[in-house]
């Protein structure tokens, strides 16, 4: 059972498995994926290393899913996973790993914000050792301030969060080497929050500054409400320092609670004024009631992370996958990532 594979050589044990992998989650990209593939494939061509184009449907209404499939039935070495409706792009790409049989695997957008320019430079330094390659972005400069100021207090949020160090500036475009996909997807939690599940893995990683290009074609699928439910959902899904923060936050209310009641009977005993302050009264039980809210809400995030997790959903549903002049379809339901790993062993 020689599933592990030799990890740096371009060349693979099984000779029909692509030297390298592209995964490419696709949600309403049909302006965009003529001119994608053109420009991947002209890339790759220049490579001289064999390889798979793995495109994940991501639950497109916009006839991506008919280029998608066309591409497939016409072209070498194109794979199509049609998800069963739009899981999002963090579970498209955990369906994707699942069918990258590449001895590394590249994760790209869609839209070339990605530049796939950038492929043979990543691909040196995986030749060069590395099991997983980041694209961190050079600088965020066609973004508003807010945006940055935002993205940056993020990321220093997240750090002090995380056991893990998560890199700033640094998405999912990157290079991963076969076992680091095998890493992947041992991890079988269903939320994936992917910035956080890729530092988590490890390995030698090497790291790749580039200018994020803007969109080519079309427009963003992520609005503030889409990145605040992310946000909230890195930190709770990488760290439980929060509930720490809140038992804290009690101790030191509870604290100050007791301190001033004790100033107040000190100051009845000692020059016996009698007790005032009903504004008082009323701001200190708002202000409590307002801790306690905050904290429960803070303990039903984590309450109900656990109970989505304990729901044993797979991660994402696959309506179909096609590719070369042959379809095959399946009704595969995924259990979860570490599933797929041991059935691939098989
Ligand atoms: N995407 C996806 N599913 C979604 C949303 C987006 O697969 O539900 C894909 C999209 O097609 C693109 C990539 O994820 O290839 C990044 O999306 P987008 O460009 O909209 O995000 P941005 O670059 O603005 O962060
Ligand atoms: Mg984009």
């Amino acid at each position: 059972m020689n599933h592990i594979r030799s990890l740096h050589s371009p060349t693979q044990t099984a000779a029909r498995l692509p030297a390298l992998s592209l995964l490419i989650p696709v949600y309403n990209e049909v302006d965009v994926l003529p001119l994608c593939y053109e420009q991947l494939s002209t890339v790759l061509q220049s490579l001289d290393l064999s390889y798979e184009i793995v495109f994940v449907d991501d639950g497109s209404t916009d006839g991506s899913s008919t280029a998608l499939a066309a591409l497939a039935f016409s072209q070498p070495g194109v794979k199509v996973v049609r998800l069963s409706r739009n899981f999002g792009k963090e579970a498209a790409m955990s369906a994707g790993l699942g069918h990258c049989t590449g001895a590394a695997t590249i994760i790209l957008d869609a839209d070339l914000q990605d530049p796939p320019a950038l492929i043979p430079e990543m691909v040196r330094a995986w030749r060069a050792g590395a099991d997983v390659v980041t694209m961190r972005r050079r600088s965020r400069a066609g973004d508003p301030w807010h945006k940055r100021l935002s993205a940056h207090l993020y990321y220093r949020l997240l750090n002090h969060l995380s056991d893990v160090p998560i890199p700033e500036d640094t998405g999912d475009f990157r290079l991963l080497s076969a076992r680091a996909v095998q890493a992947l997807q041992q991890l079988p939690e269903r939320s994936r929050y992917m910035k956080g599940i890729f530092a988590w893995i490890g390995f030698p990683t090497t790291q790749i500054l580039y200018e994020r290009q803007p969109r080519a074609a079309g427009k963003t699928k992520w609005n503030y409400r889409g990145l605040i439910g992310l946000a909230i959902e890195g930190i709770t899904s990488f760290s439980i320092k929060p509930l720490r923060w809140a038992s804290g936050l009690g101790l030191a209310v509870a604290g100050a609670g007791l301190a001033y009641g004790l100033f107040i009977a000190a100051k009845t005993l000692l020059y016996g004024e009698s007790v005032q302050g009903y504004p008082s009264l009323v701001a200190i039980i708002a202000f409590l009631g307002g801790v306690q809210l905050v904290t429960m809400g803070l303990l039903g995030e984590y309450v109900g992370k656990t109970y989505m997790e304990t729901k044993q959903r797979p991660v994402y549903l696959i309506r179909d996958v096609l590719h070369g002049q042959a379809v095959s379809i399946q009704t595969e339901q995924r259990q979860a990532p570490m599933q797929e790993y041991q059935h691939g062993l098989h």
